[in-house]
């Protein structure tokens, strides 16, 4: 399992970690995001257990190390796994996952489980995750998001979970591929009609954009220009129970006592959900 084993770190400017398994978030697009404690940790462990040794490899010699690199993912054999926590007892371990921070819709949710009930010290060294910095950027409200890995690529199991969190009180957030953006866009637009959504894309890459829009703008703007890269999809939480008309025409006069019908229309939207256009043309008859 072991790819390289010539460590040149300097045994005595970077003391050896104590035995155990550290969890190490690496970047997700932009090498300059990885943390202080990430590096040391990757420059005073024995030893990376990683996902593909390759990419690993590639951001290990970024930073001017090298270390045992073993391939892990949670499909692993059962002995291997052991033999990996076994080996603990005396070194310490880093897990890391091609990107981002492992665990999260990437492999070591067994590792750190059978790490822990055989008395190893785990410890987190947090850093950068696509859900987190996706919530960061959309304009959703982050208050309380529910984060749901990839949604099914089959369309019925797809429906299905968009329908379990229908009256889920939180923006949904999604991993999502280029390829099958606009199918779960559509799917989306079916199960939670009325909700904008927000296509977080390439974060912390040279072509990172953030668009939150109806599920109608987005399909009309990536077929006219198919996406690439790596995508999270949030959806904004239901709204309120529907205004009725009586109550939309009671926040749009109050609003129109000291805002143009425009901003009127704006807020009153956000307030209710209700179509803005809509808003602003009543705005026009009641002012
Ligand atoms: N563990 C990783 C994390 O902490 O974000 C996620 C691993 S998961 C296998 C990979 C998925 O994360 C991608 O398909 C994409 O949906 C999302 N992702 C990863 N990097 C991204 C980025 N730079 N921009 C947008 N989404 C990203």
């Amino acid at each position: 399992m072991a790819v390289s084993v010539n460590d040149t770190s300097d045994a005595a400017s970077h003391p050896a970690l104590a035995p155990g398994l550290y969890i190490v978030a690496t970047p997700i697009g932009n090498l300059n995001d990885i943390t202080l404690r990430a590096v040391d940790v990757l420059t005073r462990c024995d030893g990376v257990a990683c996902e593909d040794t390759r990419v690993t490899g590639k951001l290990m010699r970024h930073l001017g190390l090298s270390k045992p690199l073993w391939r892990y993912n949670d499909h692993a054999e059962e002995r291997d796994r052991t033999r990996l926590v076994e080996s603990m007892a005396n070194r310490a371990v880093a897990l890391v996952s091609d990107a981002g921070t492992p665990l999260i819709s990437d492999p070591g949710y067994r590792l750190v489980n059978a790490a822990r009930e055989a008395g190893v010290e785990v410890q987190t060294i947090p850093g950068p995750c696509a859900a987190i910095a996706a919530i960061t950027l959309a304009g959703l409200p982050s208050d309380r998001f529910l984060f749901a890995g990839f949604l099914p690529v089959k369309e019925k199991a797809r429906a299905d979970m968009l329908a379990q969190f229908a009256a889920v009180d939180a923006t949904l957030l999604f991993y999502e591929s280029a390829g099958r953006l606009v199918k779960s866009l559509s799917a989306i637009d079916r199960a939670l009609p009325g909700r904008r959504v927000a296509v977080a894309r390439e974060l912390t890459k040279l072509y990172e954009e953030c668009r939150l829009d109806t599920p109608a703008a987005l399909i009309a703007h990536y077929e006219a220009k198919p996406p690439k890269g790596e995508i999270v999809l949030l959806v904004e939480p239901p709204h309120e129970a529907e205004a009725s008309a009586e109550d939309v025409d009671a926040l749009l006069r109050e609003a129109l006592l000291t805002e143009k019908p425009s901003q009127a229309a704006a807020k009153v939207a956000k307030a209710t959900g209700a179509d803005r256009k809509a808003l602003y043309a009543r705005a026009l008859e009641l002012r």
